[in-house]
């Protein structure tokens, strides 16, 4: 059976910048700054220490993304503890933990989260109404994986 999450008007966003992308993703904060304060602020480690010293708000700082961040954030999507991830992941390098970026992706589409992974998008989410509201959305029918056998 399709689920429904209520996201309330106060959201958790999760923001996560790879080190090419920290300096738009700060300068993209620092421009969102009025909005980003409405909601509750997660962040990989070294992300998330820049953006409480560049918008001077509490973030609630997981590990940095190579020594797991990007898990910790994808667990706690898995657990419907995050509403909106914002990801600057850097399209022109290889980087060690690339598979625990990309499961995190993975997870973002699994859970369907609103999901930014440039600034252009992450503008549209910012100015979206619904960040601002409290919102339903559809979470598609798990049952089969929830109750399986092999
Ligand atoms: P960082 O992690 O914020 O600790 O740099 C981000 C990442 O590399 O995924």
């Amino acid at each position: 059976m399709q689920q429904i999450k209520t996201l309330h008007a106060r959201k958790r966003i999760a923001l996560i910048a790879h080190d090419h992308k920290k300096a738009e993703m700060i300068e993209w904060a620092v421009y969102n700054k009025t909005v980003l304060t409405r909601h509750e602020l997660y962040a990989t480690g070294t992300t998330g220490k820049l953006i409480e010293e560049a918008l001077d708000v509490p973030v609630r700082k997981l590990m940095s993304g190579p020594l797991g961040g990007d898990q910790q954030i994808g667990a706690m999507v898995a657990e419907g503890k995050i509403d909106v991830i914002i990801f600057f992941w850097d399209p022109m390098e290889a980087l060690p933990h690339d598979p625990d970026i990309k499961a995190l992706l993975r997870l973002g589409v699994v859970w369907n989260i609103p999901m930014a992974s440039n600034r252009a998008s992450a503008d549209f989410l910012m100015t979206s109404p619904l960040m601002h509201q409290e919102h339903e959305v559809k979470i598609p029918d798990y049952t089969v994986y929830v109750g399986r056998q092999v």
